[in-house]
């Protein structure tokens, strides 16, 4: 068993996508203060369905660090119901993107809200307060940012590549339309700016990280700081443990390792936490100028979250 240590007190600022980063920033919320953590949040999911405005990765979040998300799902609230789906599909409606009950209710509250003036990060820190989230969440900007794919198939939204095909067709390029004009908001600059370390979670970096990324600002604040940015790799034992990121790195032309995600996150990053089943990668991690943390990095057990948590502070 590990002994607790004493609570490590300093600001973070950790670049997120979904679920990998949800996970994440629960088990840091565990080993420090949550409200001096910060979450910058990819938009780049975020789609406008039956007229409502709908934030995956930061619903995920904030649901997940309220203890609503629905663990069977993987996705969405607990305690759901389907009624408006069921008869949503009645109608013959759009029913191929599930949204519960419950769930839609966030959604309706969000789009009104933007209907009225407010802002995503208005709308986030409203959500938040209501469900008691303390760690800090921030959109990364609240321009409208869209993952879009060139397949086999022909052109795709990411709802239409992720839901619609399952990610089970052959990606050729991913294009992350208005990231480079959109504006990353004050708050997001100054948490990176003024943090004292930024974490990248263990998301899928060609389509949760890269578009936070692309935000003018955000990708020159880590060249600079690089020393101080700590990435965890979602990839183990050359598999995603869930997801496209193992696919998409192979279609992009990296390889399907931690060594990958080391190569891509070249010049951005000083230190990568690997998992133990990766530890003989180390060295050719180091050779790349990046110092290597390893650990056991599956979350889906506390014990491992813990310690990963406990690593990434450390
Ligand atoms: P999405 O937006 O919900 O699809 O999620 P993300 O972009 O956050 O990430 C999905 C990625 O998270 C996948 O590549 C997974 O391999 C990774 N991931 C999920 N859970 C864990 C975990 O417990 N540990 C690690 N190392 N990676 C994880
Ligand atoms: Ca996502």
């Amino acid at each position: 068993m590990l002994s607790k240590p004493s609570k490590v007190l300093f600001v973070i600022t950790v670049l997120s996508g979904g679920v990998g980063a949800a996970r994440l920033l629960s088990a840091l919320s565990g080993e420090t203060d949550p409200r001096e953590i910060t979450a910058i949040v990819n938009v780049a999911d975020d789609l406008v369905l039956h007229g409502l405005t709908i934030c995956p990765d930061l619903d995920t979040i904030s649901y997940t660090l309220a203890g609503l998300n629905n663990e069977e799902l993987g996705w969405g609230l607990r305690g759901e119901s389907w009624r408006v789906m069921e008869e949503l599909a009645d109608l013959g409606g759009a029913a191929w993107f599930r949204l519960g009950d419950r769930d839609l209710a966030t959604h309706l509250y969000r789009s009104q809200r933007l209907h009225e003036g407010a802002t995503k990060s208005d709308v986030t820190r409203e959500l938040c307060a209501h469900w008691g989230v303390k760690v800090r969440l921030l959109p990364v900007t609240n321009d409208e940012v869209s993952s879009e794919f060139e397949t086999e198939v022909g052109h795709l939204t990411f709802q239409q590549y992720f839901v619609s095909h399952q990610h089970n067709v052959k990606v050729e390029r991913i294009d992350f339309v208005g990231a480079r004009k959109a504006r990353a908001t004050p708050e997001v600059l100054e948490a990176l700016e003024e943090c004292s370390r930024i974490i990248i979670a263990p998301s899928n970096p060609l389509i949760s990280i890269d578009p936070i990324l692309e935000v003018p600002g955000v990708r020159s604040i880590l060249e600079r700081r690089r020393d101080d940015v700590v990435a965890v790799s979602p990839i183990i034992n050359g598999a995603a443990l869930k997801g496209p990121a193992d696919r998409l790195l192979a279609e992009m032309g990296w390889e399907v390792s931690s060594v990958g995600v080391a190569d891509f996150y070249e010049g951005l990053i000083g230190t990568l936490v690997i998992d133990e089943a990766d530890a003989a990668l180390s060295d050719d991690i180091r050779a790349r100028g990046i110092n290597v943390r390893v650990t056991t990095t599956i979350m889906a057990d506390p014990a491992n979250a813990q310690r990963l948590a406990q690593v990434v502070l450390s």
